[in-house]
């Protein structure tokens, strides 16, 4: 099969992040198997989604290892003009969801497999394909699990997220995280025997937006993204159930973009010393219960721009361009590099397409990016 009757299959799966991915990992086991290649399954705890990793060549050597997730975004209350689950062809453009974001970027790499196979790989190619990425990347750190406990080191992480094949060295963490505060309701005539939930919460949001004016203005966190610094934001607020009830529970959820590892930690533990140390005992004079609690609900960590990295002079030279970009988005790339592998971002389509109505990607993009990993194929052979 080639790459586009690969994609063809891959659409045709709703692997929406809500859904189970088995499936798609089902046809993509059983493809790989009838090319002698066997692939371990890693199931999530629910058991109905699952990670596939993959090895192609000898193991026991340093390799390359392509990173792709296998989960899509949801189509809801987006008016299409064809079925997002069905591949179709217009002119140079494949419509689909995910065919840019990013089933094209697995189909390109599953369809290079024969070629990879075909004697000879000095260095291996693995595969690691993961579920629910688009909700928090909760499934690859199974896949770290997984190559640790085989003692796997790759050498070289390529991720294929739509970049228009351009070599993409960082972007910012994302943390998502709620905040919780209990305190007393009680009728609002008397404010004195309630705690006010609302209002001690609103202590929480200003130390939150005070510090993100520090780190806008701090030169030292300064990194090469747009905006260049970290930020936090706070996205939603919860609280309240009349006007003349004291607010026994208040919550809000925010997010930090952090430009360096260890910020969030560095923010979270400072929030907490505020509201222990400065909230809370105030609270707990009105009633003993007050409590605030700050949970994270998941955590991406920044891929980190590392000049003249392996990772960056591979993708160069299999990309036959000597620039590279940051972009505003997420993605695995920042666990790979965690675990000391070298990383970059490089895949077919456009970020521009990605997550929207009529989903498109090029077929001169998936044939760039059969043109890169038919070079990657040279450089395994040691050629
Ligand atoms: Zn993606």
């Amino acid at each position: 099969m080639n790459e586009l009757e690969i994609l063809a299959r891959l659409v045709s799966f709703d692997t929406t992040s809500r859904n189970s991915n088995l499936p798609l990992i089902d046809f993509i086991r059983d493809y790989l198997l009838g090319l002698g290649i066997a692939s371990v399954i890693i199931p999530d705890a629910t058991g109905t989604k699952a990670n596939l990793f993959a090895t192609i060549g000898p193991a026991d050597q340093p390799g390359i290892l392509l990173s792709g997730h296998t989960d899509v975004v949801p189509v809801d209350g987006q008016s299409w003009r064809s079925d997002p689950f069905e591949l179709t062809r217009d002119g140079d453009r494949v419509f689909g969801r995910g065919v840019a974001d990013m089933k094209g970027f697995l189909a390109c790499a599953l369809a290079m497999v024969p070629q990879f196979q075909t004697v000879g790989l000095r260095r291996p190619i693995h595969l690691a394909f993961s579920y629910d990425e688009e909700v928090g990347c909760y499934g690859v750190p199974g896949i770290l699990a997984h190559m640790q406990a085989q003692g796997l080191q790759p050498q070289i992480a390529f991720v294929g997220e739509p970049s228009l094949m351009k070599i993409v060295t960082g972007h910012k963490g994302s943390c998502g995280l709620r905040t919780s505060v209990q305190g007393l309701a009680y009728h609002s005539s008397r404010t004195d025997l309630g705690v006010n939930a609302i209002f001690h919460a609103a202590e929480l949001l200003a130390w939150l937006q005070r510090r993100a004016t520090m780190l806008a203005g701090d030169a030292a966190e300064q990194a090469p993204f747009d905006p260049p610094y970290s930020t936090i934001g706070v996205g939603v607020i919860r609280g309240g159930i009349a006007r003349n009830t004291v607010a026994d529970l208040c919550s809000f959820d925010w997010d930090i973009r952090a430009t360096r590892p260890r910020l969030v930690g560095e923010i979270v533990g400072a929030l907490e010393r505020f509201a222990q140390e400065t909230v809370l005992p105030v609270m707990r004079r009105g009633h003993a219960g007050s409590a605030i609690v700050t949970e994270i609900a998941y955590d991406v960590p920044p891929l980190l721009p590392q000049s003249d990295s392996p990772a960056e002079q591979l993708g160069k030279l299999l990309a036959q361009r000597n620039d590279t970009a940051t972009v505003a988005y997420g993605s695995e790339a920042g666990f790979f590099q965690g675990v000391g592998i070298s990383t970059t971002i490089c895949g077919p389509g456009s970020i521009d397409q990605a997550h929207a109505a009529d989903e498109w990607i090029s077929v001169d993009q998936l044939r760039s990016c059969m043109g890169f990993l038919g070079r990657l194929d040279a450089y395994a052979r040691g050629g």
